[in-house]
């Protein structure tokens, strides 16, 4: 018998890193891989976040903190939340975790009874429908098409609610599409979740500050009847290009504030005091750079967006945000190409070309593949270049 528990068989290792750890593989094997699997940006963090970092190791702030956030942090937080979505919260409505991956993961296993329902659009980012299962719930999957730009709607979110519904996650600008909700689209499914006072709304909005052609972010707290069932989750992986620093957060409910705190008392304790330190710096701190850094991605998007629309076979929506895109590959799966699936394409792109993406399926979503376009222009130029030879070849 095997020694691993019943729970971790549910699951399966993320996707995402699978496809990023191949790439490194084949690398060291002397291969010149393009990897465009990876979902964080390639830029440095900033200058101002990493002095704050070297402040805080000097000053000795390298003990315990409190388990779920410093004071000064949670302040930093609050602040945030007015300033950019005019959001007023109470020091004890927010957490700290490491990373919202962590933030995440503890608001589930703290919430979710053994066959609770956790509505969950598709595409979605990997680690949804795994972590609910790892809290003994049920991922209630809502495949959400090309056509509607890959957005949940009123009338499908409706269908999907059921007496044993109690999360429903929306991720918005989403991992892995880039698409991104209106004010509007974002009232309409309000709409209907008013009528159901018993389901709960995990917002991740770790993209916020990634979105172009003046897109205005826009998140379902704000609706007032929602805010007492919404926990926003957030975070400076993206926004402050801090992935390895590993700070994400939250605000919501007390209740389950509290909760989330519990489980990080018993399991990790405090993030890295010296990482919550530069996050306070972050959010605190100057922000020009999220603009300059948006119109980079900006171009890089528009570039990619514009080559893959010109390969045979190849089709793909202009999202709002992110840094990624999710091409239809659907006209090169048939006999004439010997691709059965987007698994098929995605293999044959890696081993024949050297550019290493994700597969549509990981997501939740076939017949399509994730482009991350978080790496320099002369990468995406090659690659690109590469994928167009790849298609003509079929
Ligand atoms: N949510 C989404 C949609 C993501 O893409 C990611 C990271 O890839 C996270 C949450 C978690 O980010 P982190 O744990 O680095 O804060």
């Amino acid at each position: 018998m095997s020694i691993v528990s019943n729970t971790l068989k549910r699951i399966k290792p993320s996707p995402t890193i699978a496809v990023t750890s191949k790439a490194r593989e084949m690398r060291a094997a002397g291969k010149d891989v393009i990897g465009l699997g990876a979902g964080e940006p390639d830029f440095d963090t900033p200058d101002n976040i990493k002095e704050a970092a070297i402040v805080a190791i000097n000053k000795g702030d390298t003990k315990y903190t409190a388990v779920d956030g410093t004071p000064a942090l949670k302040k930093a937080i609050q602040a945030k939340f007015k300033r950019e979505n005019n959001l007023s919260y109470d020091i004890n409505q927010i957490t700290v975790g490491t990373g919202g991956k962590q933030v995440l993961y503890n608001a589930f296993m703290a919430t979710v009874n053994k066959g609770d329902e956790v509505i969950i659009p598709a595409p979605y980012w990997v680690s949804y429908p795994d972590i609910i299962l790892l809290a003994g719930g049920k991922p209630k999957i809502v495949k959400c098409e090309e056509k509607d730009n890959f957005k949940i709607s009123p009338s499908k979110l409706k269908k999907a609610i059921s007496k044993k519904t109690k999360w429903i996650i929306l991720n918005s600008p989403s991992n892995p599409t880039g698409s991104s909700y209106t004010k509007a689209e974002i009232k309409d499914l309000a709409e209907v979740l008013k009528k159901y006072k018993n389901i709960y709304i995990l917002s991740d909005d770790i993209y916020e500050h990634i979105t172009y052609d003046n897109f205005e972010f826009s998140t379902i707290a704000e609706i007032k009847e929602l805010k007492s069932r919404t926990l926003t989750m957030n975070g400076v992986s993206k926004s402050y290009s801090m992935t390895g620093w590993r700070i994400g957060y939250a605000a919501g409910p007390v209740e389950i504030i509290k909760a989330i705190s519990k489980i990080q008392s018993q399991s990790t304790s405090n993030p890295s005091s010296i990482s919550q330190a530069a996050a306070v710096e972050a959010l605190n701190g100057v922000q020009d750079f999220i603009l300059e850094r948006s119109n980079s991605f900006k171009e890089r998007r528009d570039f990619v967006i514009e080559s893959l629309n010109n390969i045979k076979g190849i089709s793909c929506l202009k999202p709002e945000g992110a840094f990624y895109v999710f091409p239809n590959c659907k006209n090169l799966l048939n006999k004439t190409t010997k691709l059965k699936s987007d698994t098929d394409f995605v293999q044959s792109l890696l081993e024949k070309a050297n550019v290493a993406v994700v597969q549509g399926s990981a997501f939740g979503l076939p017949g399509y593949f994730r482009i991350s376009y978080a790496t320099s222009m002369e990468n995406l130029k090659k690659a690109m270049e590469r994928i167009k030879n790849f298609c003509d070849n079929l």
